[in-house]
């Protein structure tokens, strides 16, 4: 292959075949680099030796397909290329075939400066002959064999699930599939292969593991993708720390098939924790927690400032960020978005100047350093944060308000002052402070305020916190009141996250059918509408289901940190834009009428 001659081949007959990377003319001698997925080598051809072949590699132009014949010979000292593993030999070519031509492409896979997304995905085919791209690919695989190897070395079989089946509630919209022998019926692609993996526990088969696509027909956000790959497993009998354990060998085996070091034991934290210390439940903990600083000022301080004495004061802390100047300072403001009635106080000097005792406490609570930036969030005196969302979560809504806007302030303000503290860069944060997280315990219940009911937080078949049974109960027959106990309820669900990113979730389940209902209910689902649309599972869980749990992590953006990526769109080999296209086979399209009509579907004309 062009990327495997080294010196000890010098004297060989070689033939390698490839695409012209570049062909440069130099009077009587012609070097041709020829590419394929190894590297590149230099060819040359020597018109003084072979006249017709030189005529011929003339008429070569790049991304020809071809095979040169012919010997290794060590380069002359002072043209041995040490920026190429193939840099100290070069290919005499006795013969040239061409193998195919090619048009002129819209841009080179050698290019440096690279062209507008749009043609690249245009083109992907010969985008992906980009090193780049070929690098991104072959980390995917890495990563996905080692992710593979580890689990079956673990017991886990892989299992493959059904692609055209019926919806599983994952909190996005289905893509249907509409069936032609059935008229007027539609498959769904599924979002998830819950129900499935849940039902392989029921069938026996104690440890199962895909590495799956999964569609969903969400808003696409930047970042986002409609199919995307998880790495999907679930387990008999486990303790959430089961799963953690599989989870934190598997990422240690792909971290290592991409040539990083990773220690398991990550370390654990409560929702409710995560929301007091970080103001979000993916915390970046390469940045320093909030700190509570209300008692730092006497009531009389907080009078003074109109802020609310009831509620959390956060300082936020963003190291080493330096002096700031009077328009960065004026600049906080607009960076802040308040969650109902948080209030900032940006300029921390102005308070020193004013209350000495109280900065110089804050200082020392928040472990505050030369150069250390620190911006204080509170609840306005006045006009405190008020909603009317439930009162018996540990943390108030009215602290939430805080602590959301805070811990939006505080990665904005650590991403704008990157290049300062160094922590992480800017963008392509290649991420080698590797700071994992397991958040756990998180709320079994979401208030929506537009259908006035509760939603599962993570999906319908976690399992309630066995402590939180009672809460349930109670709160079983008030589903449309904001108030309900059922926002108290805990799931035994868990986040594994990395670096301030969400890279899986997962959950033990119920494996009772009496609470699996009851959920249902919580959910404001009728006996009658849960049967119809889950009916065959809750049977099943009536046919001797054992405990189970498992989890889901996106292998894309897995691949897409260790490759060092900067979009999900890098490590896919063919991926859709925001708008949920793709451009090289022009999908989705129209189909004709007569497919239309096998199908009993006619479309609406856009009024
Ligand atoms: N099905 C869940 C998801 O896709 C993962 C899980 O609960 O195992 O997020």
């Amino acid at each position: 292959m062009c990327g495997t001659l080294r010196a000890s081949d010098a004297g060989k007959k070689a033939v390698l075949m490839g695409w012209v990377n570049k062909r440069r003319d130099h009077g009587s001698l012609l070097f041709v680099d020829l590419r394929d997925r190894s590297g590149v080598t230099q060819v040359v051809v020597n018109a003084d030796r072979n006249a017709a072949i030189h005529e011929k590699a003339e008429t070569l132009r790049n991304e020809y397909v071809i095979a040169a014949i012919g010997s290794v010979k060590l380069r002359e000292v002072n043209t041995v290329n040490p920026n190429m593993p193939t840099g100290e030999v070069e290919l005499v070519a006795d013969d040239i075939r061409i193998l195919n031509e090619s048009k002129l492409p819209p841009f080179l896979p050698s290019d440096t400066a690279l062209t507008n997304e749009e043609t690249r995905l245009k083109y992907r085919y010969i985008d992906l002959r980009r090193d780049a791209m070929q690098f991104n690919i072959e980390t995917r695989h890495n990563v996905a064999k080692a992710i593979r190897d580890y689990l079956s070395a673990q017991g886990f079989f892989e299992i493959e699930t059904p692609f055209m089946t019926r919806s599983t509630p994952e909190g996005a919209r289905d893509y249907l599939v509409p069936s032609r022998v059935q008229p007027g019926t539609f498959y769904a692609l599924p979002q998830s292969p819950q129900m499935f993996k849940q039902i392989l526990m029921i069938s026996g088969f104690d440890r199962y593991f895909q590495i799956v696509r999964c569609f969903r027909d969400e808003d696409l956000r930047a970042d986002r993708q409609p199919e995307f790959t998880q790495i999907d497993l679930e387990m008999t009998y486990p303790q959430p720390e089961s799963v953690w354990g599989v989870v934190e060998g598997f990422l240690q085996a792909a971290f290592k098939a991409a040539g990083e070091q990773i220690d398991t034991s990550f370390p654990r934290m409560d929702y409710d924790e995560a929301i007091r210390q970080y103001g979000i439940d993916k915390p970046d903990l390469r940045i320093p927690p909030f700190t509570d600083v209300q008692e730092c000022f006497t009531a009389g301080n907080l009078q003074e400032l109109a802020i609310n004495p009831n509620l959390p004061v956060i300082a936020i802390r963003i190291p080493k960020v330096g002096e700031l100047s009077r328009k960065e300072r004026d600049d906080i403001k607009p960076m802040f978005h308040s969650k109902g009635g948080a209030r900032v106080y940006e300029d921390f000097k102005r308070i020193g100047n004013k209350y000495p005792e109280a900065a110089a406490a804050i200082s020392k609570k928040s472990g505050m350093e030369e150069g250390d930036l620190i911006v204080l969030v509170a609840g306005s005196a006045q006009a405190g944060p008020q909603t009317a969302l439930p009162a018996h979560r540990k943390v108030t809504p009215a602290e939430l308000a805080i602590y959301a806007s805070a811990g939006l302030l505080r990665l904005a303000l650590a991403q704008k002052y990157a290049d300062r503290h160094g922590i992480f860069k800017k963008t392509g944060d290649p991420m080698k402070d590797y700071r994992f997280l397991w958040v756990t315990n998180f709320p079994m219940f979401e208030w929506d305020e537009g259908e006035k009911q509760w939603m599962a937080a993570h999906h319908p078949f976690t399992s309630p916190h066995e402590q939180d049974m009672g809460l349930l109960e109670q709160g079983v027959d008030s589903v449309n009141d904001p108030q309900s106990t059922l926002s108290a309820v805990r799931a035994l669900a868990y986040d594994v996250v990395l670096n301030g990113t969400e890279l899986g979730s997962g959950s033990i389940r119920i494996h009772r059918q009496d609470i699996q209902a009851k959920i249902f209910k919580a959910l404001g689902m009728t006996d009658e509408e849960a049967r119809k649309r889950f009916g065959f599972f809750l049977e099943a869980l009536e046919y001797g289901t054992p405990p189970h749990g498992g989890i889901a992590l996106g292998l894309d953006r897995i691949v897409m940190i260790l490759a060092g990526a900067e979009s999900l769109r890098e490590v896919i080999p063919f991926p859709k834009t925001a708008r949920a296209v793709d451009l090289m086979v022009d999908a989705p399209t129209p189909v004709d009428e007569r497919q239309l009509r096998d199908l009993g579907i006619s479309i609406k004309k856009p009024s």
